[in-house]
């Protein structure tokens, strides 16, 4: 099965290790297949613009730049140690309150989607480009100062757009999850080196991009692994 991970964050964001060193991280790990998914802020609250102010996140002037260095890392990726890896941001929708707080990944994105846009519409922007949703550490944590609880309080509403559900975020697992017989995928959510070693998902599927999310969207042939150094 192939060794995935679809939450990596690297300095484009708020992660410590550039973008070339992430892939030589994960590609000499053995892994087949990655997402880099830095943060998307909302700029409509005060969280959001000191993010954006200080570079914590891509914003639309500098998202082809990311684009661009994604693409060259992910040629880079595939020769050198076959690993395939797709472009991603982390629409993250940070407010004081856990309850309104949300964060999604969007995988295989093609153009720049702001986090102030409202959720029906970012979500249809995310299926027009044909990117995947996936809702992030979307119960408590271990770290509690950052929950991010609004797709689980609204999944009535919203469950019908998100194509997998977080249920292992880095050390934490989240049960309600399986419970509920969402679809499911384990990622590090990974920020420094020591993360890689954390949640993990294996896919039963071809290594290439419309495979992979195929195999997430029918999440038949997902598994989850502890991955330990
Ligand atoms: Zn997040
Ligand atoms: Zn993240």
């Amino acid at each position: 099965m192939l060794l995935c991970d679809f939450h990596i964050h690297t300095t484009y964001s708020d992660g410590s290790v550039e973008l070339r060193r992430t892939i030589d991280l994960f590609g000499q790990a053995g892994f087949d297949v990655i997402a880099i998914t830095d943060h998307v802020v909302s700029g409509d609250n005060s969280i959001g613009k000191f993010a954006n102010r200080f570079n914590l996140s891509v914003r639309e002037d500098n998202f082809e730049e990311y684009m661009t260095n994604i693409r060259q890392e992910a040629a880079r990726a595939w020769n050198k140690y076959g690993m395939l890896v797709i472009p991603g941001v982390e629409i993250s929708k940070n407010h004081l309150s856990s309850d309104k707080s949300a964060h999604m990944l969007l995988i295989d994105i093609k153009s720049f989607v702001p986090a102030s846009w409202n959720y029906e519409r970012i979500f249809l922007e995310a299926k027009e480009q044909d990117a995947l949703i996936v809702a992030c550490h979307p119960h408590y944590m271990s770290d509690m100062s950052k929950d991010t609880l609004f797709l689980w309080n609204n999944r009535e509403k919203y469950a019908k757009y998100i194509d997998a559900w977080e249920v292992a975020n880095r050390d934490d697992v989240f049960n309600v999850i399986s419970l509920k017989k969402y679809p499911y995928l384990a990622n590090s959510d990974f920020h420094k080196a020591r993360h890689l070693y954390s949640w993990k998902t294996l896919l039963n599927c071809e290594k290439d991009t419309a495979a992979v999310k195929q195999c997430i969207k029918h999440n038949k042939g997902v598994a989850i692994t502890l991955f330990r150094n």
